[in-house]
């Protein structure tokens, strides 16, 4: 599929602080992409720079093929939905909704009709008239998100839409979020420190570490075969040893307790809920992590058991990459 966003050598810098450290990213048309990864990685500077709020020191950023590099943010097919979704207090939900439409000058009637098939799409059919401070944390950030694909751009930017809102809530919007994508078959580009989530939604994801990318692929793909020693452990759980003068990743439910494998101790066991977490120490001192489904059974600290997994379970690990002096 054609790239619908490029991202290609761009750096940006504030003083001396690296925020985005030569990232390169190729977004295809209708895909949900994020961008992964700790606080303070370069997710949203990045993302910044695609929306045209921050300008690149170096590189070049492409829509549809076309540079754009050096447009301002207005005179860019792309709409961001940001966290902290301020809307107007005194205007109602389809006023709010209905505001850019309205600066663009687009007819009355025509604006109608466009509010209140996006206040359909995202379930708040019967909520035009009510004030946002009349509605949920949930439901105004649907408010926020009808608003910002009411003009249907080509690309939507959504910076950790989500991190306000509580488990169960967040978990639904998720899943929301997802088909709401597929229906409208635009192009998404998702910042999100949760790995979870990015593993749940994307369709590919970009994992960031301090400003550069480690690796991008299908979620399967990262976390089946992670890149770096940094990628095994920020998505999912990783076990990270030393085979053969090489480092290997083996997950903690690859992990057979009662393999004719490595003597080791349970050190303890952690209840969570569908699974628990047991950690034991080999013999030799090494500590590993191992899950198991709660099938009723119990394990108690202190008990021996052997440790093991099959060679494919062991993935090799790339050496980290040679930090640039910067
Ligand atoms: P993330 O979204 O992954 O948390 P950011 O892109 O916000 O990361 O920030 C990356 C780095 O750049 C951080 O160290 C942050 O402090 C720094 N940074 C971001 N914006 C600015 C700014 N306007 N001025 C100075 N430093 C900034
Ligand atoms: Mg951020």
């Amino acid at each position: 599929m054609a790239a619908d966003v490029a991202v290609e050598g761009c750096r940006k810098t504030y003083g001396d602080v690296v925020a985005v450290d030569t990232v390169d990213l190729s977004v295809a048309a209708g895909e949900f992409f994020t961008l992964l990864g700790p606080s303070g990685s370069g997710k949203t500077t990045t993302l910044r720079m695609i929306a045209g709020f921050e300008q690149p020191d170096s590189g070049r950023i492409t829509l549809g093929g076309e540079d754009i590099t050096s447009r301002p943010p207005y005179a860019r097919d792309v709409n961001t939905v940001f966290q902290d979704y301020a809307l107007f207090p005194h205007m109602t939900v389809a006023e709010n909704v209905g505001y850019g439409l309205k600066v663009k000058g687009v007819p009355r009637t025509q604006r109608k009709g466009q509010v209140a098939e996006v206040l359909e799409m995202v379930r708040l059919g019967g909520y035009g008239d009510r004030k946002p401070v009349q509605l949920s944390g949930g439901q105004r950030q649907r408010v926020a998100l009808a608003r910002s694909i009411v003009n249907r751009p080509k690309v939507l930017l959504l910076d950790e839409p989500l991190g306000a809102l509580d488990l169960k809530l967040r978990q639904e919007m998720q899943v929301f979020l997802k088909s709401l994508q597929r229906e409208l078959g635009m192009t998404f580009i998702y910042v999100t420190h949760d790995q979870e989530e990015a593993l749940t939604m994307s369709d590919h994801l970009a994992v960031f570490n301090e400003g550069r990318i480690e690796q991008v692929g299908a979620p399967a793909a990262v976390y089946e075969r992670p890149a770096t020693e940094f990628v095994a452990s920020f998505v999912g759980t990783s076990n990270i040893v030393e085979r053969n003068g090489r480092r290997v990743s083996i997950r903690p439910e690859r992990i057979e307790l009662n393999g004719a494998g490595v003597p080791a101790t349970v050190a303890d066991v952690v209840f969570v809920g569908a699974f628990r977490r047991i950690h034991v120490d080999t013999d030799a001192g090494d500590r590993f992590t191992v899950v198991r489904p709660n099938d009723g059974s119990t394990i108690e600290p202190g008990t021996r058991v052997h440790i093991a997994w099959r060679d494919e379970d062991a993935y090799e690990l790339q050496p980290p990459s040679n930090q640039e002096v910067r």
